[in-house]
């Protein structure tokens, strides 16, 4: 069974990072969002918790589960909800984000929800912002939200955290969801692998407090979980590796490495899913995989993270 709902109130403002979270405040939001995944199945799914609340979508970045996962998870909440186009806003004319927001704010805006390619944005905008701030992925920092519903996914399908071992396979370096995944799963009492090129997955990870591996035989054979990651060539600068097809044949999960693969580990990857690349297509749709329903927990972690920056109350959920 899961850990019973610490007494711990929520006493943050924004949800900027894991790093700076503790156990006790990651318990609450998963105890919560175990609250919110019920009236999820209910047939009648809105709940009055923010309503009368904006909250404003603000993704500076493309995103299409983040997104829409936030937008539905502020409707069921109750919320008007205002999805903010960077492409088709006043940002394209040379306006601030700083000025962007503090024109949202004369909306009276409650949350915003920022995505944004620069690490650091979403703590910039908490310097001035009277409005909560939510971080849906900054640059190749963290994607809070995404290690909330990895960490819920695995709990509820193994029942806790601590002691299983998590490995998380790809490109490391560039990935937001491979640091919140880490802060989380190592604040809750998991042990945390990481796997892929040395150029993606460097020992200075290890000073974090994971094990750093470049064997893939190695890093899947004791694994209860196994997190995939996308390469993610839009903060690739420079050339990592030789080419997509050498990734593939190196660290590409497919049918003769899913031996090493323990038969009742869990396969995850946040999306988007590069079919043929990290992962062959039967894999991600095979029973061991539990993709789809990473996206239908993170619909319920994000309502609780919206109630509980908003004031709500744990033990009020649901
Ligand atoms: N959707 C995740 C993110 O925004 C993972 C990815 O794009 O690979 O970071």
């Amino acid at each position: 069974m899961s850990p019973a709902p610490t007494a711990q109130p929520w006493n943050r403002k924004h949800l900027l990072d894991l790093q700076s979270l503790g156990a006790e405040d990651l318990t609450l939001i998963l105890d919560t969002a175990r609250s919110f995944k019920a009236i999820n199945e209910r047939a009648i799914k809105r709940v009055p918790p923010l309503r009368g609340k904006t909250v404003i979508n603000l993704f500076v970045e493309p995103s299409t589960r983040t997104r829409i996962s936030f937008e539905l998870a502020a409707m069921r909440l109750s919320a008007d909800v205002i999805n903010f186009s960077a492409e088709a806003s006043s940002l394209k004319k040379g306006e601030t984000l700083r000025d962007t927001v503090r024109n949202l704010e004369s909306l009276n805006a409650d949350v915003i929800i920022l995505r944004h390619s620069a690490s650091g944005a979403p703590h910039y905008l908490a310097r001035f912002a009277r409005a909560h701030i939510i971080n849906a992925g900054d640059g190749a920092h963290e994607h809070p939200t995404q290690g909330l519903l990895d960490a819920f996914t695995i709990r509820e399908h193994k029942g806790r955290i601590a002691g299983l071992n998590v490995t998380i396979l790809g490109d490391i370096l560039f990935s937001r969801v491979a640091r919140s995944n880490i802060w989380a799963l190592l604040k809750l009492g998991a042990n945390v692998t990481l796997c892929g090129p040395p150029t993606l997955v460097p020992k200075v990870f290890e000073q974090m407090g994971c094990r750093v591996t470049w064997n893939l035989e190695e890093a899947l054979r004791d694994a209860d979980v196994v997190n995939l990651l996308r390469i993610q060539h839009e903060r690739q600068r420079v050339t990592m590796f030789p080419s997509l097809g050498e990734y593939t044949a190196l660290f590409g999960l497919n049918q003769a490495r899913m031996k090493w693969v323990k038969p009742d580990a869990l396969i995850m990857h946040p999306g988007p899913i590069n079919r043929g690349v990290e992962i062959e297509g039967h894999i991600a749709d095979g029973p061991q995989s539990v993709i789809l329903e990473q996206v239908t927990n993170g619909l319920a972690v994000r309502m609780a993270v919206l109630f509980l920056v908003t004031g709500g109350r744990a033990d009020e959920a649901g």
